[in-house]
């Protein structure tokens, strides 16, 4: 990166995950009047004083918006997911309306919302975590490194999107910074997921690590313990047999647990002979 290249540090701050400019005093945004929010154009205020006070003018810079604490975000966005999740009654539906759906800031950052890749209607359903860089610019699901290895493990077990496997993610929208996304986050997007799950009608879903793991199956479990472990899912008259197992993400950075991971392929592949 060219550090004299104000263009360049700006795309690299966003990349990772600063998404505002801040004054050099710390702002309270949860108690804070909304006025005292707002740039002002005025003379400069003696430090500490500037949000007890109104602005000396109007305001002319970008309004800030006030921020909500998390739980009211989480809270009321979960209740739409749920409720407009729930009015959908194709899989093309429920893209159209994650397309439409405002997921916040991380959506606004996000390049493309990342819905699924695959063939409709396969046996087997993948559910990772996020989107991450790859993913984002091209607007398809494990297509970057981690994903590569995905589908040459898919291959030597005889499996393939463009066959017989589909894949989404908990969370469509790439974390800022490439984060784990938060749990306001995950509630948020856990009524789609499990939704397109349902459109989606697998025989089988194998979720990929521990956020995938934990969102679905609703809890705290770290992957060692849950990996290689069936478990069913109930998602609304269905229950569909999933499988947790390592990410392929941490797959390539701790190639000792291949062995392991292609343990869980291979299981999954003989469930759904048995199905
Ligand atoms: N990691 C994930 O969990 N999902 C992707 O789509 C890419 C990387």
């Amino acid at each position: 990166m060219d550090h004299n290249d104000p263009t360049a540090l700006l795309a690299w701050h966003i990349a990772m995950g600063a998404d505002e400019a801040v004054w050099d005093e710390c702002v309270d945004k949860f108690s804070a009047p909304a006025a005292a929010l707002q740039p002002t154009t005025g003379p400069a205020q003696p430090q500490n004083t500037r949000v007890a006070q109104p602005p000396q003018q109007q305001p002319t810079g970008p309004r800030r918006v006030e921020a909500k604490p998390v739980q009211a975000i989480s809270g009321a966005g979960q209740a739409a997911a749920e409720s407009i999740a729930a009015g959908c009654n194709s899989l093309a539906e429920l893209e159209a309306a994650l397309k439409d759906f405002d997921g916040g800031l991380l959506k606004r950052s996000a390049k493309n919302t990342v819905f699924a890749d695959g063939t409709r209607g396969a046996p087997l359903m993948i559910v990772g975590e996020a989107p991450g860089a790859d993913e984002d610019r091209m607007g398809k699901p494990f297509v970057g490194v981690s994903g590569q290895l995905l589908d040459r493990m898919l291959a030597a077990a005889g499996m393939s999107r463009e066959k017989n496997v589909y894949i989404s993610n908990v969370v469509p929208w790439r974390p800022l910074g490439n984060r784990t996304p938060d749990h306001a986050i995950i509630a948020m997007c856990l009524p789609f997921i499990r939704r397109h799950i349902e459109l989606a009608e697998p025989k089988v879903v194998l979720m990929l690590g521990g956020v995938s793991a934990k969102a679905l199956l609703g809890t705290e479990d770290g992957i060692t313990r849950l990996r290689g472990r069936w478990k069913e899912l109930g998602i609304g008259s269905q229950k569909i047999a999933a499988l947790p197992a390592y990410h392929p993400a941490y797959l390539l950075r701790q190639p000792h647990l291949k062995g392991l991971a292609w343990r869980d392929l291979l299981a999954v592949k003989r469930k759904l002979q048995s199905l």
